[in-house]
């Protein structure tokens, strides 16, 4: 707690700080060269270079003019870096081209080696932290790359030689481009945005206060009243809001009398979407609240007190970030909203095609079905609370002692894992010499937090696995969580080993590399040499896959459809966005959630907290159950190292080209609704 804030204050200390030495003598940000300028340049380039380059000058110079500022030059200054930049002859422009590849790979790959050594003290267990290891973790080395780049013409030049391609284009041309075409787009895409420094950190500030509301966000559970006047919860029990609260619902389905505390949760999160949560009961617990009457009193006594309601300061954070992206807007000329750049430039899947995903998912008939099995294991009608139901679960075979104890006789210290990372490789089915030559690539250190991965930037660099080893060993939790990490780490190592060019290393976006993630999680017993045959077990998990993907379909549909009415709404304000939000989410409920609940009107969809902090990034969660559940359900019955490979060697391609080349088919959720299927049979 002390240390969170500590960090919080020095970010905003460096920050701050930032921000007075760079508007201090700035000059105009405004970008652009006239047309008629433009025109005349272009002009005496194909003069210069000749009428076949005609297309490649006209983008290029194009490119670089909508992202000049006067003080990069004048126009003349323009006109010469633009004769001058040019390359006309392929065989040169092979060269500038590898001058990036090595170059750029220089670049990130020691940043990140800095940036790694910067934050060691945080995250790796190497003894006490002090309050300089929080600046030098709050140090942001990337704050001035894309500056320095714009301003030493680096970037111009990539854009006056290489194109920038929308995501159409790229959908549409990039299945028949060669493996140089498509390294050639992801240069080009690295510069398409010019942000000020300034500007981004303005947005970036506006989201660390959104960031830091939310994560003070406590309800005191000892502290809420039922009509009778009893206290359900234990003393000591502070539940964040949405995701405590939220885990809490769940937990409850396995308590005698959790069906009450579960309603009483519920209302309260009613209270924190309509904002009549009374303001003394946020992150503190000096009175007594009844939720369903919204009644107040002094702890402890019968004295009421007046249930002044919170001062609608969740819709005034959510309307900021708004103001914030609105502030980034004008910079980004392909992708001028949010809504374009979370879709076109991040998720790289069409607005249109997670929409009529989502909306495929959420009136899939096997969720009556689902439905009913659930009514069945409650024995009651269905709440609205139930899209939280937890209760597909396997009963684990092995005694959770006894996995203690077999992983740690195997894994007393860190160093034990680490020499062992080529056995546990080829338990998983990679050969000798695959396993030796990943594990030669990861290095593995003791973690503060649970378990982290963090791949090399650059080849030669390692990927790092950080796991969390007791003093008496890896227990069982510790090694399940480690084996979800090695599952990055695999990926990590060869999707920048494997790459073919560097600007195609990676993978899409993050949802593939958690499906590798879960892949190894989920085969933890096998690498220990147990055996698991619960055939319910498969089934179970698949309708918890897919029950947990329809609750949060809905949520992400919610959160499309609130940042369309903000930019369709640009003048309306907090006030106006909390009766739009209630009003959106009960929409969506009453069209997908009532014919299966049975209730109407229920706004609860709009309690996410990731909706106020972190800018439409909720689509995500859906987009990766079903990118996860597509790739772990090919992988099943197949050679899941020979697989894990030639998937991941493609690299950065978009979403759907990957999917397609991977598993045959585009992203699509219906591999989940079809397993979720014979999911319900097996278990009816
Ligand atoms: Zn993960």
């Amino acid at each position: 707690m002390k240390q969170s804030t500590l960090l919080l204050y020095s970010i905003l200390f460096l920050t701050g700080l930032f921000f007075v030495s760079c508007s201090n003598g700035k000059g105009d940000l405004s970008m652009g060269i006239p047309d008629a300028v433009q025109h005349q340049i272009i002009d005496k380039m194909i003069e210069k270079f000749g009428e076949e380059h005609k297309e490649r000058i006209q983008t290029g110079v194009k490119q670089v003019a909508e992202r000049w500022r006067s003080d990069d030059g004048t126009e003349e200054e323009f006109e010469n870096f633009c004769l001058e930049n040019f390359y006309h002859k392929q065989d040169e422009l092979d060269l500038v081209f590898d001058r990036f590849q090595t170059n750029l790979e220089a670049l990130y790959g020691n940043l990140h080696r800095i940036n790694r050594q910067f934050m060691w003290q945080l995250h790796v267990e190497a003894g006490p932290v002090l309050p300089i290891d929080y600046m030098f973790g709050a140090y942001n080395i990337y704050a001035h790359v894309s500056d320095d780049l714009f301003r030493s013409k680096i970037a111009f030049t990539a854009l006056l030689n290489f194109p920038i391609y929308a995501l159409e284009e790229k959908t549409v041309k990039g299945e028949q481009w060669t493996r140089r075409q498509w390294a050639e787009a992801r240069l080009a895409d690295g510069f398409v945005n010019r942000v000020p420094a300034e500007v981004s950190q303005q947005r970036s500030e506006i989201y660390t206060y959104a960031d830091d509301y939310i994560t003070h966000y406590n309800i005191y559970m000892h502290n809420l009243l039922n009509d009778e006047g009893d206290r359900l919860f234990p003393e000591g029990l502070r539940l964040i809001s949405h995701w405590g609260l939220r885990d809490e619902i769940k937990a409850q389905y396995a308590n005698p009398g959790g069906l009450e505390r579960q309603q009483m949760i519920y209302r309260v999160m009613q209270r924190i979407i309509s904002q009549e949560i009374p303001a003394v009961m946020v992150n503190d617990n000096e009175a007594d609240w009844n939720p369903f009457t919204n009644e107040v009193w002094k702890t402890g006594t019968q004295e009421t007190l007046p249930a002044e309601p919170e001062p609608n300061t969740r819709y005034e954070h959510f309307w900021k970030t708004f103001e914030a992206e609105k502030l980034v807007d004008p910079y980004s000329l392909i992708n001028p909203t949010l809504i374009d750049r979370r879709f076109n430039t991040q998720r790289e899947i069409l607005e249109e095609d997670v929409e009529a995903m989502l909306i495929e998912i959420l009136t899939a008939p096997v969720i009556q079905d689902i439905a009913h099995l659930i009514e069945n294991r409650l024995g009651r009608n269905l709440e609205p609370f139930d899209i939280w139901y937890d209760g597909f679960k396997a009963r684990g075979q092995y005694a959770e002692e006894e996995l203690d104890r077999i992983v740690r006789n195997r894994f007393p210290a860190v160093e034990a894992f680490e020499a062992q990372l080529p056995q546990i490789l080829r338990r998983l089915g990679f050969s000798r010499d695959r396993a030796d030559y990943l594990s030669a690539r990861i290095t593995v250190d003791p973690s503060r937090g649970a378990g982290h991965a963090w791949g090399a930037r650059m080849r030669g660099d390692k990927a790092h696995l950080r796991t969390r080893i007791p003093e008496d060993g890896m227990d069982y939790k510790g090694f399940n969580i480690a084996m979800h990490e090695l599952g990055h780490n695999v990926e990590q190592v060869f999707t920048l080993e494997g790459v073919d060019y560097y600007a195609l290393s990676g993978v899409p976006n993050t949802a593939f590399t958690e499906a590798f993630a879960f892949v190894f999680q989920y085969r933890d017993l096998d690498v220990l040499g147990l055996t698991t045959d619960d055939p319910e077990a498969d089934a179970l998990r698949t309708l918890n896959d897919m029950w947990n993907t329809y609750e949060i379909a809905g949520v992400s549909l919610v959160d499309m459809s609130v940042w369309r009415w903000m930019y369709d709404n640009p003048g309306a304000g907090a006030r106006q966005l909390r009766e739009a939000v209630q009003r959106i989410a009960t929409e969506v409920w009453n069209e997908y959630y009532a014919p299966v609940f049975g209730v109407e009107d229920v706004s609860l969809l709009a309690i996410y907290s990731h909706m106020i902090s972190l800018g439409m990034y909720i689509p995500d969660y859906t987009i990766g159950h079903v990118i996860a559940f597509q790739i772990e359900d090919y992988l099943k019955d197949k050679d899941l190292a020979a697989e894990m490979e030639r998937m991941c060697i493609q690299g950065r391609l978009t979403p759907q080209l990957w999917m397609q080349n991977a598993v045959g088919s585009p992203v699509s959720a219906q591999p989940m609704i079809d397993a979720a299927s014979k999911a319900v049979r097996v278990i009816e």
